[in-house]
């Protein structure tokens, strides 16, 4: 029975996102030929027409990718690599937590392995197509090295710390796993200002004073604390641009890309950084914390059950071992399989991302100009070759910001 809920959802998952990409591309294609009037001022017909290309390049690549994982979840599940990998380190390795881990390594393994030709393509075809890329192959493979680095030393000690929980703290492991989880992910918080993002990235301190006081002055106006304004050598990667808020308390920093700075004017700049800071007096950033520590603890009390369940290893493919603990296995097919299920919340969480930037825009408007924040959205819009035409239902399923269009009528109206 289980078997045939998996795989309706899984067809119709993969049904419903080619039906939305097709959607996206056609109502794209559509309005190439003319900038909207809207726009017709500020932007080009060329910027317009490779904003329109470049989406339906990402949407394409982006449907074959989607066959392709769903291709690979049933290879793992129903086909029978799950079962086969379990097996052969079950024959391998006796000790049982070497033994867990190597399962969890070797399903992630794998899963980068198949993602990495994609990966390549998207940045070395794609992004250079179109001007963005900045990646050399050598920086290319340091990233990924210092990725794989980093996910080794964060990663090993979480998943064995909750793999040793969930077999020797009785029916109580899910509290303490999801306190675990709770506190990696503070500490990854906590770190990556300071230890994880420097790794990848040089900070240096913002020398534009001009644009420096009127940030600390407009971090004043709205009540928050600040330790430092830096700016990242994003371009070393690529020629998008963006800004960000980053660490806890006093430690709080705003870090822009040198991307954004060559664009954008002081009125512009200080204009992205109050719909930035909007987020922050709405308190988003905390609520959406709060949300996704309340779900991952359904979710692990969702994973106590199935993990006891026969069914639900039959049923997707894996027969647990006898007299072995099975919690990597649960674990791994849980994370595999959960994702066709939830993929029907999408539009929720998308809508409730939009409702928190009309929000975060209202607030730039009422602190500064709201025209200025126009300008530069359009700029961002031009430079980072975003459409200006997205489908409705495309965007309303997975858009986490508000259509350009929208977006900017809004402002216009409280400026
Ligand atoms: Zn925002």
């Amino acid at each position: 029975m289980f078997t045939l809920l998996f795989i309706a959802f899984l067809l119709s998952d993969i049904a419903l996102r080619l039906w939305l990409a097709s959607r996206q591309i056609r109502h794209v294609l559509q309005h190439r030929a003319a900038v909207p009037a809207e726009f017709a001022d500020r932007i080009g017909l060329h910027s317009h027409q490779r904003a329109a290309d470049y989406t339906v390049a990402k949407m394409r690549i982006s449907m074959i990718e989607r066959v392709t994982e769903a291709a690979v979840l049933v290879g793992f599940t129903l086909l029978g690599g799950l079962q086969f990998l379990d097996l052969q380190l079950g024959y391998l390795i006796d000790n049982e937590m070497l033994r867990q881990l190597a399962l969890i390594g070797a399903v992630l393994a794998l899963l980068g392995i198949i993602g990495l030709p994609f990966s390549i393509w998207k940045k070395f075809k794609l992004e250079a197509r179109f001007g963005f890329n900045r990646l050399t192959p050598k920086l290319f493979v340091l990233d990924s090295l210092k990725t794989l680095f980093l996910s080794l030393l964060f990663g090993i000690p979480l998943v064995a710390s909750i793999l040793w929980i969930m077999g020797n703290t009785g029916p109580n492991w899910v509290w303490w796993a999801w306190g675990i989880w709770v506190g990696f992910n503070l500490l990854i918080l906590w770190l990556f200002p300071t230890f994880i993002a420097p790794l990848f990235n040089k900070f240096t301190p913002l020398d534009n004073r001009a644009m420096a006081q009127r940030i600390q002055a407009l971090a004043q106006r709205c009540g928050f604390s600040l330790s430092g304004l830096f700016v990242m050598d994003g371009s070393r990667r690529s020629a998008h641009g963006n800004a960000y808020f980053t660490g806890f308390g006093k430690a709080r920093r705003i870090v822009f890309f040198d991307t954004l700075l060559t664009r954008l004017n002081v009125d512009e700049v200080e204009a992205v950084l109050a719909h930035e800071l909007g987020h922050f007096k709405h308190k988003h950033i905390l609520k959406r914390m709060i949300v996704s520590f309340s779900l991952a603890l359904v979710f692990a009390w969702l994973l106590s059950w199935l993990s006891t369940q026969v069914w639900f290893y039959v049923q997707l493919g894996v027969l647990p071992q006898l007299g072995r603990p099975n919690d990597a296995l649960a674990l791994v097919l849980f994370f595999l399989t959960i994702p066709v299920f939830t993929f029907w919340f999408t539009p929720l969480a998308s809508w409730f991302s939009r409702r928190d930037e009309f929000q975060a825009d209202h607030y730039a408007a009422q602190q500064c100009s709201a025209d200025a924040l126009v300008s530069a959205l359009v700029k961002l819009y031009d430079d980072n070759a975003a459409t200006l035409t997205p489908d409705p239902v495309h965007s309303s399923f997975y858009d986490s910001h508000p259509p350009a269009v929208l977006r900017i009528q809004n402002l216009k109206q409280h400026g």
